[in-house]
């Protein structure tokens, strides 16, 4: 989940409103900043001043020299530019809790991934036994899994920023036992807190690719925003996969029609049935390649709409996604493994 941009607690002082009419407590706010400016790279810069209630007129002047020589002084001393839109830092200087409040704009990397594992998750998720706290189920980490995309790719890319960590948005998911093949999945990393925001970013994607070989790739690293963040995940994509088909008894392949779209209905299945609203989902599903194994394993290849369950629509998840592939070959099939080969 995104996190809300959260401000960062920088420098507490203590002022008298009669400070305020020489330029000591400005010199001082400003030493401050200037040395956050030397440790958080940033080049555009926006800043607040909040104050208490101000009555009289006088205050009123202050108030706005205070924050005008600070805005120029910053300005023009750190060379940065001052831009409300696209700040890349906010300082708030709170004349109501006597602080600094630093909000530093994430770094947001737009690429591609590939799963290579069948044991890795997409993101991380806290073990639902103790929410994250750590207990005997979870051999004290706090996760349902011991390791995810998320988890590898913030090993190289939050050192790479020194962020504070990764947040995770990929375009859908698959699960831990599905690999994600061909070009991969698009995802946005979003870097929360970063001290740097530039970085070689195709030396990045080589130190993940070297790094997690056989588990994760990563391809067509850039530089994003937020705006393509909702983009991504909001995105809706046709699938191809590839799947191991066991059945209970030998089925007839040649029944397939292939390459014929088809629609298919999928109540909520009952794996996901505590998380997920119930109801009736209509999906089209095209039957590209069926390619038998052994008398009663086969490789299937099909291509889905977005959602669709195709474990579910193999197995038919007791009559609860119709029509199945146990419907159209008669005989009980279950998904022995899955691939996901192209997101199209
Ligand atoms: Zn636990």
């Amino acid at each position: 989940m995104a996190k809300k941009e959260r401000s960062l607690l920088i420098f507490p002082f203590s002022f008298e409103y009669e400070e305020l009419k020489d330029e000591s407590l400005i010199h001082n706010l400003f030493d401050q900043i200037k040395l956050i400016g030397e440790e958080y790279v940033f080049n555009s810069l926006s800043v607040g001043v909040s104050w208490p209630p101000l009555e009289e007129e006088e205050l009123l002047e202050l108030k706005k020299s205070v924050q005008y020589s600070l805005t120029a002084k910053l300005e023009s001393d750190l060379g940065k530019k001052l831009d409300f839109n696209a700040q890349e830092a906010y300082f708030l200087i709170d004349f109501n809790k006597n602080a600094i409040f630093l909000t530093i704009k994430p770094v947001y990397i737009y690429g591609n991934y590939c799963k290579l594992s069948r044991e890795l998750a997409q993101t991380t998720h806290f073990c639902r036994k103790c929410g994250g706290k750590g207990c005997s189920k979870c051999n004290n980490s706090g996760l349902t899994t011991s390791e995810s995309v998320e988890q590898l790719l913030a090993r190289v890319m939050v050192p790479a920023f020194s962020a504070k960590q990764l947040v995770f948005h990929g375009a859908g998911r698959e699960d831990v036992d599905v690999l994600m093949l061909g070009e991969g999945r698009a995802f946005v990393a979003e870097l929360v807190e970063p001290k740097k925001r530039e970085v070689d970013l195709s030396e990045l994607a080589e130190k993940i690719n070297s790094e997690f070989k056989n588990r994760i790739s990563v391809n067509s690293l850039k530089y994003s925003n937020k705006v393509e963040l909702v983009e991504v995940k909001n995105s809706l994509h046709d699938k191809i996969y590839s799947a191991i088909v066991t059945c209970e008894d030998v089925p007839d392949l040649d029944s397939l029609k292939l390459n014929e779209k088809f629609a298919v209905i999928q109540k909520t299945p009952v794996r996901v049935s505590k998380r997920r609203v119930l109801k009736d989902r209509e999906k089209e599903v095209t039957l590209l390649e069926a390619k038998p194994l052994s008398e009663n394993e086969f490789e299937l290849k099909l291509q889905t709409t977005h959602g669709t369950y195709v474990k579910e629509f193999i197995s038919g998840d007791e009559e609860r996604t119709t029509p199945s592939l146990v419907s159209l070959l008669g005989v009980k099939c279950t998904c022995k493994q899955l691939d996901v080969l192209e997101i199209l």
